[in-house]
Parts: C-alpha cells; structure tokens; sequence
C-alpha cells in the first residue's frame, strides 16, 4: 500500500481531536460500541503483550521488573494492573503478531512502543499517545555517505523490522527497492548486519536506534524533515471500552505528574542513552 506519511501524520492528528471530543459526547461517529466486551482476563490476571527487543521501551534482563521484564511500558503497564486491582503478565511476541493477538483476544493490550496508525486503528482501539518518537537511521560510525533519508535509495542495503512503521517507511514513502531491503523480526538482530558490514543502514526508533547505536559501537542519523514524529498509544480490543478507560486514566495521571518523563529519562539512561 502506498501511503503518505505526511498526510497519514496530518488525519492523525485531526482523527485523535475529533476521537477525544466524540468520546466526552457520545457522538455517533465514533467507532466504539455502545456494549463494552468482557476483558479477555483470566480472573485477576491483565495481560500485556509485547516484543520485549525494544529497549528502554521492553526488553529482557535479569532482575526485570515483572519477571524478566523491564522498560519504560513495562512499567507504565503494571502500573495499570496495580491501579485495577490485577497481576500483570507479560507475553513476549513477534511485533508483527501483536494486532491479531489483541483482536483475538489472545492478551488484553499491546503495550510496544506501538505506533498509531490509520491501517492499525482498523483493527484495534488505541488508547490516548504517551510518547513522541520518529524514525532515525543507525549506521557504521565511520559512515560519511548516508546524510539523509534520500541517501537510502542510492542502492544502499537496507534494514528494518517487519511490520515496522519504519518497514512501511523504507518500503512505501521512501520507495527503496525491494531487493535492497532486508526485514527481521527484532531491531537487536539487525543492527548487527549493520555492524558486520552486511547493511548500510537500518531504519528504527528513535530511542530504540540510539540505544541499539550506543550498545555496538555505531552512530545515528536523523533526518526529521523526512521521518516525521509518531506517537505511541496502547492498543486494545475493539469495543473494550472498560479497559480503554482503565489505560487512559493511568496515562493522563502519569502524564499530569509527569512519572512518563521520569521514567524516559529513567530507562533511556539505564541503556546508556541521553533523550
Ligand atoms: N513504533 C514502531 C511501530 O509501531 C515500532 C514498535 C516496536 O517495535 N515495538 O511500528
């Protein structure tokens, strides 16, 4: 599908308003449901679901902060199970299997530094944005040729990760050829191609791509004209209006007293980066 980032950017913005002011009156374009479906909970159990390769988002280590878990939506997560009363458990998956897994109902919520987008919002109901990011490019340290978003379709080989934004980015705004570009399950896999010189260039995160920069020696480029800002929301079931209210109060509360800052500046520098 050929999109247009920033016109998708621009509806965003405009969806996300009107969605706000539907929601406080009831207004009948909204997509939700009058009937709320029942949480796909067992008994006291809120199940996030996620990619824990997307550090300071989630990742892996060994005293996490749910099992072996930690990370900025971690955290944001169990303070939403704590705040209703539930134990958070975390299923770790494919980033590309997320949506299915909440529409099935297979876990409550996606929380995956998951970005907003119109294609995704066919599926699920995405909660209020608790996070700025865009894309940036992570590159060798010693790379003077890739300066600009442009720079990537000058036959440079091309990573990203499937089901991405920054895979539709490469593959449709920017219009890389499809031969030139490599897709893999996990950022944390294909910044090594990078760094074992099988990659020019790969396409992620911007708070994943530094951290992942940082961790093996490799530098970041940013081009803001061309990748513009996305935001991160929290995606649910479609009619899960219970839940979605649930999330969106602990996010505007964490918001207000400004604990999602804290904890950005906590997790980005305990993986080594600066915001
Ligand atoms: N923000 C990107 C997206 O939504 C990547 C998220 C992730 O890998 N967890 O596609």
């Amino acid at each position: 599908m050929k999109t247009n980032f920033k016109k998708i950017t621009a509806i965003l913005a405009a969806a996300v308003l009107s969605t706000a002011a539907l929601a406080s009156c009831g207004g009948s374009d909204a997509p939700a449901p009058e009937t709320t479906s029942a949480p796909s909970t067992n008994g006291d159990e809120l199940i996030m679901g996620t990619n824990a390769a997307f550090q300071p988002f989630e990742y892996v280590t060994e005293n996490g902060l749910v099992d072996i878990y930690d990370g900025i939506d971690v955290a944001i997560a169990k303070k939403i199970a704590d705040e209703s009363g539930k134990t958070l458990k975390i299923e770790d998956m494919e980033f590309d299997g997320l949506i299915a897994a909440v529409s099935t109902g297979k876990i409550d919520m996606a929380v995956a530094g998951m970005t907003v987008t119109e294609e995704r919002k066919q599926n699920v109901d995405f909660s209020d944005t608790y996070y700025t990011a865009s894309q940036v490019m992570v590159v060798p340290a010693d790379n003077e040729d890739i300066q600009s978003a442009e720079d990537l379709k000058n036959g440079k080989l091309v990573g990203v990760v499937l089901g991405y934004t920054g895979d539709n980015i490469v593959t449709d705004t920017l219009g890389v050829s499809e031969e030139n570009i490599t897709r893999a399950n996990r950022g944390i896999d294909i910044v090594q191609d990078v760094k074992n010189g099988k990659l020019d260039a790969v396409v992620i995160d911007s708070a994943t791509g530094k951290a992942l920069a940082e961790a093996n020696g490799l530098k970041v480029v940013e081009d803001p004209a061309a990748f513009e800002s996305e935001e991160y929301a929290i995606a649910v079931k479609k009619g899960n209006t219970e839940l979605l209210d649930q999330i969106n109060s602990v996010l505007a509360e964490m918001k207000a007293n400004g604990e999602i800052e804290e904890l950005a500046v906590k997790y980005n520098s305990e993986v080594g980066i600066e915001e």
